[in-house]
């Protein structure tokens, strides 16, 4: 059973201290059974099943004021699946009540700083230090987009470059005044939320610009942004610099052809090219994938340090968000096995599984005997027309898949599970190759149906 109260707690890191000792950064300890760091879909989804399934005592520390994540700021419909498809914070509302309902502590603007135990968390939050130590942590940390810094554009420092998500707490969560005329940088999916948010916010979304041959997106959203609300589509074009002095005047670019030009704005947003938050999995020492960059995980979500799992874009940036609270439920299983478990348990090391050019990386990237089965997620570099994947290891040839449709960059590509049951355990790593790709129609690829787990409440 669960012992722990039902609370959205943004203020009391003591008054139910089971331990009530002093922690080592000076302000409190607590102990748990399960501590999950991040309240985004993920996070909510693991703590709601965790709880749910009698883990005990579980905790969500969320660094923000309200849980929810990233859809906390979408306000466009799109999270959920068909007919049952909300906006975001509906979405994360029905997952907040649920944790709430399983007895989950949420814990909200308090940040997970660091370890100082291979199961101890040092936070901070409204009342200061604290530590937690569980005896199972789950990592839902999430991912973010690259700011204009972090991809090396130069040029001056003006006001009025945002990323989607800065852009869309500005103007939904923060009701600000974002400019009169924008560029949007990208264009897979995100980049047609922000070109909504633009027009929602009464900004004139004046180009999209990408270094891809096309868009990456869904049909649907880049046909009504150029055809209904007029919104060209800039290929092969490179943003090369950023101009005007104190507020931004312009956006220098970069054509296929060579040319140079300067498209007149106040207000530019730097779209997708997700990285995951993977800061407190670096502190740990938790081993990072060299592909997706966030921590190297097998099949039942487990990291490479015993008793610590990751879930949701942390993993993957970005999946959709029914991607990432589907994995929140799945990894509950293994999360129990885990606190069931005869401390000391001898675990085999894991067969890592890496991807050649132009794939970009896969998800999960370690194979371990798995107690939850879920297909692999992948990302191209470029587009691919009905691509055939090969899986390999120690030159042995394990499996051979055509893909439907096209691999898209910056989309999903789904790959199934199956080959997993004739990989040696003992052998080297499993290489995912592409063989070669046929002419066909572009439709983009779509993953496997998982087995079990859901991604509604
Ligand atoms: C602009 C935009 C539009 C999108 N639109 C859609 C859509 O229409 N449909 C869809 O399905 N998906 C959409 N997505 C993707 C979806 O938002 C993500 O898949 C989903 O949010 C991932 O959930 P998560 O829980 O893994 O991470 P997140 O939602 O990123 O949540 C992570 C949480 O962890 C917290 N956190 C991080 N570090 C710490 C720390 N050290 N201490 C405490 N808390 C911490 C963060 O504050 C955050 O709340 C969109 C994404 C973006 C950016």
């Amino acid at each position: 059973m669960n012992t722990s109260s039902t609370s959205t707690d943004t203020n009391d890191s003591t008054s139910d201290s089971p331990s009530g000792r002093s922690g080592g950064t000076g302000g409190t300890h607590r102990d748990v059974d399960v501590l999950v760091v991040g309240a985004g879909p993920a996070g909510l989804a693991a703590a709601a099943r965790l709880a749910a399934l009698g883990a005990g005592r579980v905790e969500i520390l969320e660094r923000e004021r309200e849980p929810g994540g990233v859809p906390r700021h979408c306000f466009h419909r799109g999270f959920g699946t068909g007919a049952e498809s909300v906006d975001g914070p509906a979405y994360v509302g029905r997952w907040t009540a649920a944790a709430e309902r399983a007895g989950v502590r949420l814990r909200t603007g308090v940040t997970a700083l660091g370890w100082t135990g291979p199961l101890t968390l040092a936070t901070t939050g409204p009342d200061g230090p604290a530590e937690v130590s569980a005896r199972a942590v789950v990592l839902a940390t999430g991912a973010r987009e690259r700011p204009r810094a972090a991809r090396l554009v130069p040029g001056t420092r003006p006001a009025g470059v945002f990323t989607t998500g800065e852009l869309q707490q500005s103007v939904y969560l923060y009701r600000q005044d974002v400019g009169r005329r924008a560029v949007v940088v990208g264009a897979e999916q995100v980049s047609y939320h922000a070109v909504d948010t633009l027009r929602r916010a009464g900004v004139a979304p004046v180009a999209m610009v990408t270094e891809y041959e096309r868009h990456q997106a869904s049909p649907a959203h880049a046909t009504a942004a150029r055809l209904r609300y007029g919104v060209p589509l800039l290929t092969r074009t490179t943003v090369t610099a950023l101009v005007g002095h104190g507020r931004l005047a312009g956006v220098r670019l970069r054509h296929s052809d060579g040319r140079t030009t300067t498209l007149a704005c106040d207000t530019a947003v730097f779209t997708g090219d997700f990285v995951p938050e993977h800061e407190l999995a670096r502190d740990g020492g938790l081993v990072l994938d060299p592909g997706t960059l966030g921590p190297a995980v097998d099949m039942s979500f487990r990291t490479t340090r015993d008793g610590v799992f990751a879930v949701g874009s942390l993993l993957h940036a970005a999946e959709p968000a029914g991607t990432a609270a589907r994995e929140g439920v799945l990894a509950a299983v293994p999360v129990l096995a885990h606190l069931a478990a005869v401390p000391g348990t001898h675990r085999a090391a894991p067969v890592p599984v890496r991807v050649d050019a132009p794939l970009r990386w896969i998800a999960p990237n370690l194979l371990a005997t798995a107690t939850a089965r879920q297909p692999f997620v992948l990302r191209t570099a470029r587009f691919l027309d009905r691509p055939v994947l090969q899986v390999a290891q120690d030159g042995r040839v394990l499996h051979h898949e055509r893909l439907r449709g096209t691999a898209v960059p910056n989309r999903t590509v789904g790959m199934s599970a199956a080959w997993v049951r004739d990989v040696d355990p003992d052998g080297g790593p499993v290489r995912i190759t592409v063989l070669g790709t046929t002419g066909g129609t572009p439709t983009p690829t779509e993953p496997p149906a998982a087995d079990g787990g859901t991604d509604t409440p």
